[in-house]
Order: C-alpha cells, then structure tokens, then sequence
C-alpha cells in the first residue's frame, strides 16, 4: 500500500452528496510540494480531490464527498460544470515533459480499486482534463493517458 497523507485545501465548495459519476485525471505541472503549496492558497482557486506523488505517495486535499476546484468550463457526456460530478485525481509533475513514474500508476490504480465497485464506475467513467477542456488544457500528454488507461483496463476489466 503506498502512504495516504492529508492536507485540507480551503479550495471547494461544501455539498450534500458529490455524485462520484467518473474520474477526471489531471498533471499539476509542478512538482509534489509546490502543488500541495499551491492548493493550500485560497487566492489560488485550485483544488484536487488527491495528488499522486512521484513516489506513489496519494495526499488527499478535498474530501471525496466534497467539490474540488479542479477542472474549469468544461463538458463530459453532455454535462457541463464537471466539478459536480467528477472527482479530480492530479498526478504530480509534467506529462508532456516525464512519463508518469511506475509508482504513480500503480498508486492511481490501488486508489481506484475500492471506489470501483463502490460507485459502478467502468473504463467510460475515467477521462482527462484534456478530453473534457478541449483546446482549452492539455493534461495529460494523449501517450500517458492511453497507458493509464491501459492500466485501468487490465485491472478492472481484462478477463
Ligand atoms: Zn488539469
């Protein structure tokens, strides 16, 4: 199991229940600590659900039932305003600049594992911040979604 830490961000907005339709990934850009600096600001107006560390280490900044500040104007089958419904997963770093580390993909799936079952989620659930912002961001790189994605799907749905 890797390290669960936690560090409340002020970034999100307090509901009843956050529906959990699906996940949306994301890169921080920057590395672990200056994301988690970066979070904790409330002039920022940023916040993830979780941040995956190089290491694998996941830091928990918005509660799962809550809504994070993480993914803008944006559209997922049809919906807009995805922060309603999508928990937002960042991993640490560039994409565009470093492959995602082994432990950062090995953590996102030990991560989604029990959530899987819990809220019925399949591979359609999971999406990037690119796929539903498009033209407008470009996390993550289209190589490092497809081998999460790959990942995701030998876990849960190979076989
Ligand atoms: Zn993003």
């Amino acid at each position: 199991m890797f390290p669960e830490i936690t560090r409340p961000s002020p970034n999100f907005t307090a509901t009843p229940a956050h529906e959990r339709l699906g996940v949306c990934f994301h890169h921080s850009a920057l590395d672990f600590d200056a994301t988690v600096e970066h979070i904790l600001n409330a002039d920022s107006l940023v916040s993830y659900h979780w941040l995956i560390a190089a290491d694998g280490t996941r830091c928990q900044l918005v509660a799962d039932e809550q809504i994070a500040w993480h993914a803008g104007a944006s559209e997922w089958l049809g919906r807009t305003r995805c922060n309603d419904f999508l928990l937002g997963v960042a991993f640490a770093g560039n994409t565009y600049h470093a492959p995602l580390t082994t432990a950062q993909v090995a953590s996102a799936l030990e991560w989604l594992a029990p959530r899987w079952a819990q809220h019925g989620w399949t591979t359609a659930h999971m999406t990037d911040h690119r796929q539903i912002t498009p033209r407008r961001k470009d996390d993550l790189a289209p190589a490092e979604w497809t081998r999460l994605l790959a990942a995701i799907v030998k876990k849960f749905e190979a076989g």
